[in-house]
């Protein structure tokens, strides 16, 4: 009976501070504001966007012609004669969520409180210029493969969300590939070498690091990880193609170098040292 009236003390806190916020929770949430209204209000953020895509549709006319062309590290041979294949990733690259982000500011959550519910909502709407690229490529028989961290129970809300929005979205095989599904784990290479088995890989877009190369690789100390952008410089805006995202991120993680901090106050501090006057 003690234990039971343990528990039910903890599911209230617990409720309360994930529906309502500390005033404390707030103002840290708080602190992105600017980055989600910049997403949300801003023309520079959607004309930045619309130019990524831009520029992927005349990469993409590139890759058809050229036969020895991959995108994906994990291709590597036997491939030119192989169907031609897209990746994309699906959150900030495909599917705009800032509405969720605006949500953990007003209520003083913060992911993952409140994300399942908000995409079995399966209202996201479309990042800036990708509908008309997926079009395009979907036009030249290029195959759309959405490989995304979503878990492996948000599919069916995640493919709805995409059918609605007009998204090209083949059903002979698997299109979508989940976190756990298939024993797929948050690194995407295996994901992408499993396209890879079947397809030439044209392009790849995403908003992570790990969206192009692996968790291995990327999990690093921000300082190291920023090296990592001009290590492949030769792929960006020609194979590889990605869409900023201040809201959220591992960029963010690996300012507290990979670790969770014990606190928001010791998170706030971290985040002070960080910065560079
Ligand atoms: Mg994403």
């Amino acid at each position: 009976m003690k234990s039971l009236r343990h528990i039910f003390l903890i599911l209230i806190i617990s409720i309360s501070n994930n529906i309502n916020g500390s005033e404390d929770n707030k103002s840290f949430q708080e602190q992105s504001m600017l980055a989600v209204l910049y997403s949300q209000t801003s023309a520079e953020f959607s004309a930045n966007n619309i130019q990524t895509y831009n520029n992927a549709r005349l990469a993409l006319d590139s890759a058809l012609l050229d036969k020895s062309w991959s995108a994906a590290l994990e291709q590597k041979d036997n491939y030119k004669n192989k169907m031609p294949a897209i990746i994309l990733d699906v959150d900030e690259t495909v599917l705009d969520n800032s509405a969720f982000q605006a949500r953990t500011i007003l209520e003083g959550i913060s992911y993952p409180n409140g994300w399942v519910e908000f995409v079995n909502e399966e209202n996201s709407e479309l990042v800036s210029g990708v509908k008309e690229f997926l079009l395009y490529a979907k036009d030249k028989g290029v195959k759309v493969f959405y490989v995304t961290n979503r878990i492996h129970i948000l599919e069916e809300a995640t493919k709805n969300n995409l059918k609605a929005l007009g998204l090209p979205f083949d059903e002979d095989i698997d299109v979508l590939l989940m976190r756990d599904e298939n024993g797929w784990t948050r690194d995407k290479t295996s994901r992408r070498n499993l396209v890879a088995k079947d397809y030439r890989i044209l392009l790849l877009v995403g908003d992570q690091l790990t969206d192009f190369i692996s968790s291995e690789e990327s999990y690093v100390l921000h300082s190291e990880r920023k090296k990592l952008a001009d290590k492949y410089s030769s792929f960006w805006g020609t194979k590889w193609f990605v869409i900023t995202n201040p809201m959220y991120g591992r960029w963010e993680y690996s300012i507290y170098d990979n670790k969770t901090p014990e606190s928001e106050a010791k998170a706030e501090e971290i985040r002070k040292d960080s910065l560079r006057p």
